[in-house]
């Protein structure tokens, strides 16, 4: 076992844009490490400052090209920029998301970028718990743009959308992706669209369609953002600008009317609020391990013998929790 690291002079690294020492802090997030508490702590004076943008769509939708061609657009205006490739539907990392080993030719040597895939690793909390926290790291280390690609496979990448600014959701002509946009609840989630593989045939029938769909849950007032759709070939880095621009344009929007605030407010929230979970989670599977009259076991023993009911047991279960 390596020995433990000294999570201040980490974050102190971290914060002068050591690559490595940001990778051991996001290691730290990926392994629940008992030091992520400390680090936390350590690096909450510095946050704040980063623009989050998720980026989340079907597999293969252009999601790494994408992603791609934003860093560069981002690096041309002299932005550091992180990203996140967060793969909600797997438990395992170490940077084998697709994609990865193409982005890292093109950024590799650039010291403005820092590329990490993370998956939850089966950790209670999951993505939930970790996403945020990996967006504290790069945020402190001096991050201006972050983004947060996931895939969008589920309800999962929907979690993660709520963690960004700024949500870009990807479709790409044909396979029907609109409707399954639609299933997936990703046109509640989007602030910008992009229509990708605009060099395919149906590019324009898709951003008709999903324009429509767009329109028919519409219930919006004179002041609220109305999702652009921006088409772009990003293989060719074709549109990619107009995405930058609509990504300012909702920045603004964002900053003009509060939203951002009350974004980061909800954010917040949810952040304390699956931590807490996660921590109540865990306590619930010690009791179990340790067993005694108020573990999980001997209440479960109580409910199915009809000596209390599940909402009694329940209660006992709590205060066993808190009591302590
Ligand atoms: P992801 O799975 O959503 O991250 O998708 P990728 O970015 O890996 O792209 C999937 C495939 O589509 C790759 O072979 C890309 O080269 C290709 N691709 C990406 N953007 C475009 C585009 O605008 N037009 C075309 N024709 N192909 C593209």
């Amino acid at each position: 076992m390596s020995p433990a690291p000294d999570v201040g002079a980490l974050v102190e690294r971290a914060r002068e844009g050591d690559a490595r020492s940001v990778a051991r802090l996001i290691s730290l997030v990926e392994d629940a490490s008992p030091l992520l508490r400390e680090a936390m702590a350590a690096l909450t004076p510095y946050g704040g400052r980063a623009t989050v943008i998720g980026l989340t769509g079907a597999p293969g939708v252009g999601k790494s090209t994408t992603t791609d061609a934003l860093v560069t657009a981002f690096r041309g205006r002299g932005k550091r920029v992180g990203v996140l490739a967060v793969d909600p539907s797997s438990p395992f990392s170490g940077g084998a998301l697709h994609g990865d080993r193409i982005r890292m030719q093109d950024h590799a040597l650039d010291r403005d970028v820092y590329i990490r895939s993370m998956a939850s690793r089966g950790h209670l909390g999951g993505l939930a718990w970790s996403t945020p926290q990996a967006l504290r790291v790069l945020d402190a280390a001096g991050c201006d743009v972050v983004l947060v690609e996931t895939v969008g496979v589920g309800q999962s990448e929907v979690e993660v959308a709520r963690l960004a600014d700024t949500t870009v959701v990807l479709l790409a002509p044909g396979m029907g992706d609109a409707i399954q946009a639609a299933k997936a609840g990703i046109l509640e989630v989007g602030d910008v669209y992009v229509v990708n593989k605009a060099d395919r045939d149906g590019a324009d029938a898709a951003v008709r369609e999903l324009r429509h769909m767009l329109t028919l849950g519409e219930r919006r007032g004179p002041d609220d953002w109305r999702p652009p759709i921006v088409k772009t070939v990003a293989s060719r880095g074709e549109g990619v600008e107009e995405v930058v621009a609509s990504l300012d344009k909702h920045r603004s929007w964002l900053e003009e009317t509060g939203a951002l605030h009350e974004r980061r407010l909800h954010r917040a929230a949810d952040e304390v609020q699956t931590i807490a979970l996660t921590a109540l989670r865990e306590r619930v599977g010690d009791l179990r391990a340790r067993g005694g009259e108020d573990g999980l076991d001997a209440l479960a023993a109580d409910v199915v013998a009809g000596r209390t009911d599940p909402y009694a047991a329940a209660d006992r279960l709590l205060d066993g929790l808190t009591g302590a």
